[in-house]
């Protein structure tokens, strides 16, 4: 049934950005509502332990998140399994339509949308994807056990990834276009001494091959930038784990976007360019893009909207 509902300040997202703005929020007596959307807990949930957010030596992703949803609730966040399907951000009140049919209309909306995990674009990998193709080892690395898998990318997610899938495969091969990784020394660490990951530098994923009839990958085709030389490694499983994009769409023809789709913020603050909106978390942030640094964007977001809603009262 679709029902109208009023709020002082909705926050849409629900990673440590969405529900950090929930714990200010709420405490500043805002009565905010949040709106999980189709990850609830955000991109933490894909991935196993953290050891690098303050107060915890180690914690599984989804606890964590856990823990924050818990911590919002508590404090009198209303939180809300929904997803916001639009946005309209030309008056205020702000007004949002969700997938269930509910409007919500709000004095400030704080979006913390974050990223999601970029994709090559080739044929094969669409066609793949969900069958031996996967941009999620958490949720996906149970089923390739003693199987061989390649990894594609060289950041921390890639790094990561490749760690994790070792539990399960015979062998892991990190494919990167370059022969230097992005990812934290601590983990480059982790990865040179792993016994069961083999480096492929210099090479580009061509495409992925398989069978039909069931679909599944039998193998990937990849080619040295440096020589043009295309060769095939045979593998079962294929982790894409090239990076994240800003999830921008509610807002990317309204607002000021920068650095390739991230929501431009005014320096030191989460103010974007329509005044009442504001973004945090990875939405904004195309350097920093970890746990903590979007909880604290969430809790400057919650700031900025109170002294908004101040100076309007
Ligand atoms: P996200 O966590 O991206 O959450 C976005 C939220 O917005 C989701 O809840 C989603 O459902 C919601 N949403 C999106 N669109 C809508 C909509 N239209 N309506 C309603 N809701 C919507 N960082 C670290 O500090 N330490 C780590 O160890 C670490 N490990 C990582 C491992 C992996 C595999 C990945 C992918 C990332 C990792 N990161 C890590 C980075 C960290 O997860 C992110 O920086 C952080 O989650 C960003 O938080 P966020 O709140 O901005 O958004
Ligand atoms: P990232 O740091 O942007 O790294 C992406 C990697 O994929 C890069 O190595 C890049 O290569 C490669 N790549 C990009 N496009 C490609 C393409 N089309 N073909 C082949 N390779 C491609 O992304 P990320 O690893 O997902 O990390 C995102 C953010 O989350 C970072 O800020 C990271 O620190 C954070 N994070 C943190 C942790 C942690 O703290 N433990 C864990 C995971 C993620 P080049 O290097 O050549 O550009």
């Amino acid at each position: 049934m679709s029902e109208t509902r009023h709020t002082k300040v909705l926050i849409i997202g629900s990673g440590p950005a969405g529900y950090t703005a929930g714990v200010y929020a709420a405490r500043a007596m805002l009565e905010p509502i949040l709106v999980q959307g189709i990850e609830p807990g955000g991109q933490l949930t894909t991935t196993t332990e953290v050891e690098n957010y303050p107060g915890f030596t180690e914690v599984q992703g989804p606890d964590l998140m856990i823990k924050m949803q818990e911590h919002a609730a508590a404090m009198g966040t209303e939180i809300i399994g929904d997803y916001i399907t639009s946005l309209d951000t030309s008056a205020r009140p702000f007004v949002a339509k969700a997938d269930s049919g509910t409007t919500y209309t709000a004095d400030a909306v704080i979006l913390a949308t974050g990223a999601r995990a970029k994709w090559l674009g080739l044929e094969s990998e669409e066609k793949f994807k969900g069958f031996g193709v996967s941009a999620c080892a958490t949720c996906d690395g149970f089923f390739y056990r003693g199987q061989e898998i390649v990894v594609i990318g060289g950041g921390n997610t890639a790094v990561e990834e490749a760690l994790f899938l070792t539990n399960f495969a015979s062998k892991v091969t990190l494919i990167h276009r370059r022969d230097e990784l992005r990812a934290e020394k601590i983990l480059q660490d982790r990865l040179f001494k792993n016994e069961k990951i083999e480096t492929l530098w210099f090479h580009t994923l061509e495409e992925v091959v398989g069978t039909d009839n069931p679909l599944g990958v039998e193998g990937v085709v990849v080619k040295n930038v440096q020589t043009g030389e295309v060769k095939e490694i045979p593998c079962k499983g294929v982790f894409v784990a090239i990076g994240h994009a800003p999830a921008n769409e509610l807002v990317k023809d309204v607002l000021e976007l920068h650095n390739g789709g991230y929501v431009k913020v005014k320096p030191g603050s989460t103010e974007t360019s329509i005044p009442g909106i504001y973004a945090a978390g990875d939405l904004t942030d195309h350097k920093y893009r970890q746990a903590v640094t979007s909880a604290g964007m969430g809790c400057m977001a919650a700031l900025d909207a109170e002294r908004f809603l101040a100076e309007q009262e």
